[in-house]
């Protein structure tokens, strides 16, 4: 049986834990699917005072985070670990926007270690010299890459095979077909005079497969046309894919 192994560096290790034993994110650990491991990257700080951060070259103002800690407890993470289908992975706003198609491709590996930043930043050695990518959940600044980590750890869940209770659940949802998800209604089938479609009450299975489709790409050209765009990000990030292996070539 395979499991996906997530490594998590944070000075907030809390942060991380405190979410984790939570609807599908609970029960894909259970069910032995995933394994998140979160550690406290001031085990690997500099002096009595376990110094993570410093201020930057060139002056300026906020603090950066230092590379010694963080090269340390990756390696110290890794130790001993058999090489297989594994990614590092920092957090950062400047990193590549998150797409479903990502989610994707990392719910396919062994093991991904998320490395957490914080203050201003992290020392630009560890974005060239010890991750494999950067990721960005989205075009604007939170002030850690904890809540990023989490987005994309429940995003993988979700994904690994026989966690979502409908075998399914995550083909259809926005995105994972190129087009937005269908709205739904559930009981009562009027509320406060509110009635819900009448073709979904119909029982016409046929019917109704063919009323969700057009209403899924009615919403995708009204809300969201880029997605419908051939060539669009979706598409295109597809074509981007990076190849699955660890390690840096060519730099
Ligand atoms: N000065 C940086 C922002 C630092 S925010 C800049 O302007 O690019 C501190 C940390 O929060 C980052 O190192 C990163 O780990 C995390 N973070 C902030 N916004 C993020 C985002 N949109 N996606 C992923 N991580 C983010």
């Amino acid at each position: 049986m395979s499991q996906l192994d997530i490594d998590v560096l944070t000075i907030f290790p809390d942060m991380v834990r405190q979410a984790l034993p939570y609807g599908i994110l609970r029960r894909a650990q259970e069910a032995g699917k995933l394994a998140v491991e979160v550690h406290d990257l001031r085990r690997w700080g500099i002096g009595s005072s376990r110094q993570v951060d410093d201020s930057p070259f060139g002056g300026g103002g906020g603090m950066v985070m230092r590379p010694e800690p963080i090269f340390a407890g990756v390696a110290a993470i890794e130790m001993g670990a058999v090489p297989g289908r594994r990614r590092r992975i920092l957090l950062s706003p400047r990193g590549r926007r998150l797409q479903q198609v990502d989610l994707a491709r990392l719910a396919d590996l062994e093991r991904v270690l998320l490395i957490c930043g914080r203050y201003e930043g992290v020392d630009e050695r560890v974005c060239e010299h010890l991750v494999d990518e950067e990721i960005s959940i989205g075009d604007y600044v939170v002030s850690g890459g904890e809540l990023p980590a989490l987005v994309l750890i429940e995003g993988l869940a979700r994904l690994l095979p026989g966690v979502l209770g409908d075998p399914l659940g995550a083909s259809k949802d926005s995105f994972a077909a190129g087009s937005l998800d269908w709205p739904t209604w559930t009981r009562p089938a009027t509320f406060k005079g509110l009635p819900v479609p009448d073709v979904l009450l119909s029982g016409d299975h046929m019917r109704i497969a063919k009323w969700r489709e057009d209403k899924s790409l009615e919403l995708t050209r009204e809300r969201r046309p880029d997605l419908l765009q051939k060539g669009g990000e979706g598409l295109e990030s597809v074509e981007k894919k990076p190849k699955l292996i660890h390690g840096r070539t060519g730099r």
